[in-house]
C-alpha cells in the first residue's frame, strides 16, 4: 500500500511518499511560495539527484497536480501512475473539541476544520486547500485527517479546562488542547514498544524540544497532560515563543507601548523566547551553546531559563503521575543536543534519573541512555510525524 502525506501550509505544500510494505520514503518534496511570484518544487527521491522546477503555483491545486506529475515523471519519478497511491494523510492543526482521533474525511469533516478556522488561523484553512487539491486531482482516493490536537483529547477535564467562567468554555470551546500531538503520540507508542514496557508500567514523558516544543505526559498511549494549551503559545520556552507568562504582561505592555493585542501576540509568538532571552542572538540552539561557550551572558541566560522550564514541567509531570517508566527526548534539540539532555537529566536526580554519559553521545537514532540503575528508563527517540500520519492513514483508509 502506498500512502501520500501531506502538509500544506498557508503558502507550502510538504508531501512524502511512503510505501507502507517497509515504510520506506520512495519520494518527498517541498512546494514553497503558492500563491506568490517565485513558486518553486523540489522533489527528493534518495540516490537520485534533486529535481527542481520553478513555475508558477497560483493555488494548492496547481502545487498538486505539479507534485504528481513529479512522481509520475519518467526521469524523476518513482510512480508509473498516479492511481498506485491508495490512500492520502494530511496534517491537520486543529480538529477542535470534536475530533479525538484521525477520521476518514467527508463532507461533516471538512465543515468541523472549516469551523475550526478560529481555533487555528493560519494552518485549517491551509491544510483544508490541502485536502480540496487532493479530491480535485486524485477522485475516489481517500483522504485522512490526522489531528495535532487529537492526542489532548485524551486530558481529563480538571487538565483540560481554564479556570476562567464557564460561560467562555460553553461558547466558544475555550480549553487547553495540545499541539505537537501527532508527535507525542507516535513518540510514546514508540517508546513503549522500544522499551518494551509492561501493561502497567507505560507511563512515559515525551520531551518534544525543537524550534516549537512542549511535553506531554501519558499512560497507555492516552495523554495525561501536555504543556500547550488552546495555542501553541502556552508551556515552555520555545525558539521565538515565550511560552508561559502572566496575561497582565500582555495589558501592561499594550498600555504602555500603545499597542494592539494582536500586535503582542506577534511579539510572543514571533519575537520571544530564547531569541529575545539571548538579546535578539538566535533561536537555533546550536548558536546559543556557541554563545554560551564564548562567554555571552545572554545566551547563557537563554539556555538556563529553557532548561529550567523543561525540569518543572517534567517535575509536575512525574507528580502528576505518581512518577514516571519513561523520559523519551525528541526532535530537532531533544534528539541531537546531547548536552541540555545531559543537564535536564542531571536537574532529575531526586527522582533517580540517571543516564549513562557514554549512550548519550548517540543522535538520530532509537536509544536508551539511561544508566542501568536509574530508576526512569531514559531514550533518545527520533519523531517521524509523516510516519505516524501515514500509519494513521492505513489504519483508516
Ligand atoms: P526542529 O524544530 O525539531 O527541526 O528543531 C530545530 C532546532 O533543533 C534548531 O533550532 C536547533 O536549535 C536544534 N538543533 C538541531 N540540531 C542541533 C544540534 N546538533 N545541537 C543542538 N541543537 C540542535
Amino acid at each position: 500500500m502506498k500512502v501520500l502525506v501531506i502538509n500544506a501550509g498557508s503558502s507550502s505544500l510538504k508531501y512524502q511518499l511512503i510505501d507502507m510494505e517497509d515504510e520506506s520514503v520512495k519520494a518527498k518534496g517541498l512546494c514553497e511560495r503558492i500563491g506568490i511570484e517565485g513558486s518553486r518544487l523540489t522533489h527528493k527521491v534518495p540516490g537520485k539527484e534533486d529535481f527542481v522546477q520553478e513555475k508558477p503555483m497560483p493555488t494548492h491545486n496547481t502545487a498538486m497536480e505539479m507534485v504528481l506529475a513529479a512522481l509520475v515523471d519518467p526521469e524523476h519519478g518513482v510512480l508509473k501512475n498516479v492511481s498506485e497511491i491508495d490512500a492520502i494523510g494530511h496534517r491537520v492543526l486543529h480538529g477542535g473539541a470534536v475530533y479525538t482521533e484521525s477520521i476518514k474525511v467527508n463532507d461533516d469533516v471538512k465543515r468541523v476544520i472549516r469551523e475550526c478556522f478560529d481555533l487555528g488561523p493560519l494552518h485549517n484553512p491551509a491544510n483544508l486547500m490541502g485536502i480540496e487539491a487532493c479530491e480535485a486531482s486524485m477522485p475516489g482516493v481517500p483522504n485522512v485527517a490526522v489531528f495535532d490536537t487529537a492526542f489532548g483529547m485524551g486530558m481529563e477535564p480538571f487538565a483540560y479546562r481554564y479556570a476562567i467562567p464557564e460561560e467562555y468554555y460553553e461558547k466558544y470551546k475555550i480549553r487547553r488542547y495540545g499541539f505537537h500531538g501527532t508527535s507525542h503520540m507516535f513518540v510514546s507508542r514508540e517508546t513503549i514498544r522500544f522499551a518494551n514496557l509492561p501493561e502497567g508500567q507505560r507511563r512515559v514523558i515525551v520531551c518534544h524540544m525543537g524550534n516549537g516544543s512542549s511535553i506531554s505526559a501519558s499512560v497507555d498511549g492516552k495523554c495525561v497532560d501536555t504543556s500547550m494549551g488552546l495555542t501553541p503559545l502556552e508551556g515552555l520556552i520555545m525558539g521565538t515563543r515565550s511560552g508561559d507568562v502572566d496575561p497582565a504582561v500582555v495589558q501592561f505592555i499594550c498600555d504602555h507601548e500603545g499597542i494592539s493585542v494582536d500586535e503582542m501576540l506577534t511579539i510572543l509568538n514571533k519575537k520571544s523566547g530564547v531569541l529575545a532571552l539571548s538579546g535578539g542572538l538566535s533561536s537555533d540552539f546550536r548558536d546559543l551553546t556557541e554563545g554560551e561557550k564564548n562567554g555571552n551572558e545572554k545566551a547563557a541566560l537563554a539556555l538556563a531559563a529553557f532548561r529550567h522550564k523543561v525540569v518543572k514541567t517534567v517535575g509536575g509531570y512525574l507528580a502528576a503521575m505518581n512518577g514516571a517508566d519513561a523520559i523519551a527526548f525528541t526532535a530537532g534539540i531533544g534528539e541531537n543536543d546531547a548536552q541540555m539532555r545531559a543537564d535536564i537529566c542531571a536537574k532529575l536526580e531526586f527522582a533517580g534519573v540517571k543516564i549513562d554519559p557514554e549512550k548519550n553521545k548517540v543522535r538520530g537514532q532509537n536509544v536508551e541512555i539511561s544508566a542501568p540503575d536509574s530508576k526512569i528508563r531514559v531514550f533518545v527517540i527520533p519523531t517521524n510525524e509523516e510516519l505516524a500520519i501515514a500509519r494513521e492513514t492505513v489504519r483508516l483508509a
